[in-house]
């Protein structure tokens, strides 16, 4: 089998719409993948994860599933109202963000997705607090930050396969960069994985960093992106040039920058809605350069729903 077919033979729960659209933006020098109507609960790059996280978990014969996120976690929210929909419960241990309209609003979307909430702060005393939360919650499915497992990242292995139709259609050149935030890392780690695969071996992945609380660097995401080949059989397969940006997180992650409050600005009049905490650190590196040469495809992460 080959890897498209290794990967179509894995379990996968349907909760997506695809594929999501590309479409040229002038305004911004760029192409735009865009995710955010992704699927009709909430959208964005999460639920292409989830596809294969909640299969997985099934499969598992896991009734329940334990995530992390900071209080306005998108991929918490998602993961509560996608498992809810699959007939299996949440459980969200939350650390501090800064709060701002969008995170109380989020907050709130939390509570009525039926999700069990524990509030834990920061990420030592979430550890601190883990075995007590999962035998409590009854040895549920334990998922990492984001969504992040070499399971979760396999969407955007798929998501590479996706796109690369997309080129072979003549919807978009093949992108010489593809810019995203860098939250979790698995969104760059399985296009990193699936990109050669897919036939786009010259397109680089270029993460823009937006989160301090936990590690991510070239050899965090190289590792996470090796465990999702293997889980295709493609162990050692060559990686798709990976570069991991810095310099535009500002104060840490959730803290608003003016580089993002400008390129937010910049992308809404070109008729594209972004968001502080990601998707507008991710523009500001693309305004300012960071992908160099050629054509440029922005991957939007950003939820529609809000
Ligand atoms: C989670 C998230 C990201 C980061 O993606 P990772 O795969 O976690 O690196 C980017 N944008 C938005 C809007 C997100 O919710």
């Amino acid at each position: 089998m080959n890897p498209r077919e290794r990967l179509a033979a894995l379990p996968r729960a349907r909760l997506c719409d695809l594929p999501t659209p590309v479409r040229e933006v002038p305004a911004l020098g760029a192409w735009v993948k865009d995710d955010s109507h992704s699927a009709p609960l909430w959208g964005g790059n999460k639920p292409r994860k989830l596809e294969w996280i909640l299969a997985d978990a099934e499969q598992r014969g896991k009734r329940s599933i334990l995530t992390f996120g900071g209080l306005g976690t998108n991929h918490g929210l998602a993961t509560a109202l996608y498992a809810r929909e699959r007939g299996m419960a949440c459980v969200l241990a939350l650390v501090d963000q800064p709060r701002d309209a969008h995170v109380e609003a989020q907050l709130e979307r939390i509570g009525a997705s039926g999700a069990r909430v524990y509030i834990t702060r920061s990420v030592p005393r979430t550890a601190f607090a883990f075995p007590w939360i999962y035998l409590r919650t009854g040895r549920p499915y334990v998922l990492p930050t984001g969504g992040s497992s070499p399971v979760g990242a396999l969407g955007f292995v798929e998501a590479a396969f996706e796109l690369a139709d997309q080129v072979d259609a003549g919807e978009l050149p093949a992108p010489a960069a593809i810019v995203m935030a860098l939250g979790s890392g698995g969104t760059a780690a399985g296009l990193a994985a699936g990109l050669p695969l897919a036939g786009l071996a010259n397109t680089r992945v270029v993460a823009v960093l937006v989160n301090d609380k936990i590690k991510l660097t070239h050899a965090t995401i190289t590792k996470l992106a090796r465990r999702s080949q293997k889980l295709i059989g493609q162990d050692g397969a060559p990686l798709a040039p990976l570069e991991v940006v810095t310099g535009f997180m500002g104060a840490g992650y959730g803290h608003a920058t003016p580089e993002a409050g400008a390129a937010i600005e910049e992308a809404a009049a070109a008729g594209l809605e972004l968001d502080p905490v990601y998707t507008g650190k991710a523009m500001a590196a693309l305004r300012a350069g960071s992908a160099g040469d050629g054509p440029v495809l922005f991957w939007n992460t950003q939820s529609a729903q809000e």
